[in-house]
C-alpha cells in the first residue's frame, strides 16, 4: 500500500520535523532545485520531541558562556548558530517574535579557580565576542542582584556577560520553517502522523515502512529523527559499533529571581550537566531551574513505549557495549554525578539535594522555592564508539549510500541550519550532476555574518 503513488520515489525524504528536518526541508526548498521533497514526521505537528519548548533549555548556543567549548570550537559554532538569528531577521517581526527572544546572559565563575578560567575565557574570547563584558561583583550586583544577595564576600566572584543574547523556542523555529519552506516549493510533501517503523533498501533507493502499513519511496533519505535515528540508520546496517547513553534532562521552577540567563563553569567530563537558570519564554514570571543529567533508558523523555526502542539501538547484547558503559559511566567523576542525580528524583530529600546547584546561582533560595517543572525536560542520548570505549559528546553523523542519518544532542537545535547547510552539499553530491544547491546565497543571507571559518566540513562536530 503506498501514499501518493503519482510522485514517487521522491528525490529527497526527510524523517523527522524537528528543528533539524525542518531547517533541511527549509534549505532544500529554498536553495536548491529539487523539486520532489517529502517530510514525514509521527506525530501531529512539528517540533513535539527534544525541540518542544518544554523539553530544552531554549538557549542560542553560540559559544560565548559555554566554558566547555574550546576556542576553536567557538570558531566554528558561533557563526553556525547564528543563522538560526539571522533567519529570524529575514522574517517579518510579528512571525519573528514568534521563537526569537532577545536575552542577557551571564556564566559566573564562583571560587579562585573557575575566578581563573573565566579570566582567561574572557582575554580569549573578547576578540570574538566585542559586546562581552568582564564583570565584577558590583557589576554582576547591578545586573543580577540575586545572584550577589547573601553571599559569602570573601568568595570570589567573576562573571562574563552580554546583552546580545537569544533565547530560542525551537519548536515554534520547526514550525515557521516549515511553513516557509512549503511556501517556497509548493511540492513538498508533509506526511505528519506517519511513523516510520521499518527502512529497506530497494532498486530506485529506500522504502519507508509506516506503521499504519503504508509506504513511501525515495531516492536520498535524510534522517533527522535525533535519539531515533542511530535505530533508523542500524536497520540498514550502518552504525553498529555505537551505542548511547541516555541522559534525561529534568527541570524545577522557582519564582522569577533572575533577569536573563545565568550559566556556570562545566565540568568538561560531564558538560550537560551544569545546572543554569533560564526565563522561560512561554512561562512569564519565573525562572526555570536545570537541567538535571540522570541514566534513564528511552529514547523520549515522558514515553516509556520508547524503552524498547532504547534496548534495541544500545548494543546491550553484545559484551563490548558493558565494557564501554562501565568504563564510561565508572569514572569517578561521572559515576559520582549521575548518582547524584538519581536521587535528586526522590521524593522530599531530592528537591534539597537539587537546590544546592541552584545556591550556586542564587545563593539565598531554598528547597521551598522550588517545585519539579512536571513534563518538561528532554534526553540527550550520547553516542558511545564500543570500539574505542569513549563516549562522544555533540552531534553524530553518519553518511550511508544516499543516506545521511544525523544524531543531535544539545547544541543540535541551535545548529540546525548550519547542518541543513552541510547536509544539502552532501544531497547535491548523491545527485551528481542533476542539481543545483545555491550555497554561495544561503551563505551569503545566514552565514557569512560573522564569518571566522568557513569550513564547513562534515568532520567538524561539535562539543555539547
Ligand atoms: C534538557 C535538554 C536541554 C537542551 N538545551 C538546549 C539548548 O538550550 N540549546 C540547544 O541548541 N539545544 C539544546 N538541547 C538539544 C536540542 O534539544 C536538540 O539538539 C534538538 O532539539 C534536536 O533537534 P532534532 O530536530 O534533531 O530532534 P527532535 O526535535 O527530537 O526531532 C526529531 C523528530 O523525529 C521524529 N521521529 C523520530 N523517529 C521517527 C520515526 N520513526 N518516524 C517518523 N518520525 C520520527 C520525532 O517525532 C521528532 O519530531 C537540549 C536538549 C535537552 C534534552
Amino acid at each position: 500500500m503506498s501514499i501518493l503513488q503519482t510522485k514517487q520515489p521522491y528525490d529527497v525524504t526527510i524523517i523527522g520535523a524537528g528543528a533539524s528536518g525542518a531547517a533541511l526541508l527549509y534549505t532544500l526548498a529554498t536553495y536548491t532545485n529539487i523539486e520532489n521533497i517529502a517530510l514525514v514526521e509521527k506525530y501531529s505537528k512539528p517540533g513535539q520531541v527534544n525541540s518542544k519548548a518544554t523539553n530544552n533549555s531554549q538557549t542560542l548556543h553560540v559559544g560565548d558562556i559555554e566554558t566547555n567549548y574550546s576556542l576553536e570550537k567557538v570558531k566554528d559554532v558561533h557563526p553556525a548558530s547564528m543563522m538560526v538569528a539571522h533567519y529570524a531577521h529575514m522574517l517579518p517581526e510579528s512571525e519573528r517574535n514568534m521563537f526569537l527572544f532577545p536575552t542577557t546572559k551571564m556564566v559566573l565563575a564562583v571560587g579562585a579557580h573557575e575566578v581563573a578560567i573565566l579570566e582567561k575565557r574572557y582575554a580569549d574570547l573578547k576578540p570574538l565576542f566585542p559586546d562581552l563584558q568582564k564583570l565584577d561583583r558590583a557589576g554582576i550586583a547591578s545586573v543580577e542582584p540575586a545572584v550577589v544577595e547573601g553571599r559569602d564576600a570573601s568568595v570570589p566572584l567573576l562573571a562574563l556577560y552580554t546583552t546580545t543574547g537569544y533565547a530560542v523556542d525551537f519548536e515554534k523555529l520547526a514550525m515557521s520553517l516549515i511553513n516557509n519552506a512549503v511556501k517556497n516549493n509548493t511540492n513538498i510533501d508533509t506526511f505528519f502522523e506517519h511513523n516510520v517503523v521499518k527502512i529497506v533498501k530497494n532498486k530506485t533507493g529506500y522504502k519507508l515502512i509506516m506503521k499504519d502499513g503504508t509506504d513511501i519511496e525515495t531516492k536520498i533519505l535524510v534522517v533527522d529523527a535525533d535519539s531515533y535515528s542511530l535505530l533508523l540508520a542500524q536497520q540498514l546496517g550502518y552504525g553498529k559499533e555505537f551505542s548511547l547513553i541516555p541522559i534525561a534532562g529534568s527541570f524545577y521552577f522557582s519564582k522569577q529571581v533572575l533577569n536573563g540567563k545565568v550559566y556556570t563553569v562545566q565540568e568538561p567530563k560531564l558538560p550537560f550537566a551544569a545546572v543554569h537558570g533560564d526565563p522561560d519564554v512561554n512561562v512569564p514570571g519565573q525562572t526555570r531551574w536545570g537541567p538535571t543529567a540522570r541514566f534513564h533508558p528511552v529514547l523520549e523523555a515522558r514515553n516509556f513505549s520508547t524503552m524498547k526502542d532504547f534496548f534495541k539501538s544500545s548494543g546491550l547484547a553484545r559484551g563490548k557495549t558493558w565494557l564501554s558503559f562501565f568504563i564510561i559511566l565508572l569514572d569517578p567523576i561521572r559515576f559520582k554525578y549521575l548518582l547524584e542525580n538519581m536521587l535528586y528524583e526522590l521524593p522530599y530529600i531530592g528537591t534539597r539535594m537539587f537546590i544546592k546547584n541552584v545556591r550556586k546561582i542564587v545563593p539565598t533560595i531554598t528547597a521551598h522555592d522550588v517545585t519539579m517543572a512536571k513534563g518538561y525536560g528532554g534526553m540527550r542520548l550520547q553516542r558511545v564508539n564500543t570500539n574505542t570505549k569513549e563516549m562522544l559528546l555533540g552531534e553524530g553523523k553518519i553518511i550511508g549510500d544516499n543516506a545521511i542519518f544525523n544524531m543531535t544532542p544539545s547544541p543540535g537545535a541551535s545548529v540546525c541550519l548550519f547542518n541543513a547547510m552541510r547536509d544539502a552539499e552532501t544531497i547535491v553530491g548523491f545527485m551528481g550532476g542533476l542539481t543545483h544547491f545555491d550555497s554561495i546565497n544561503m551563505r551569503k543571507d545566514l552565514y557569512m555574518k560573522e564569518v571566522i571559518s568557513t569550513d564547513i566540513s562534515i568532520q567538524h562536530s561539535y562539543v555539547s
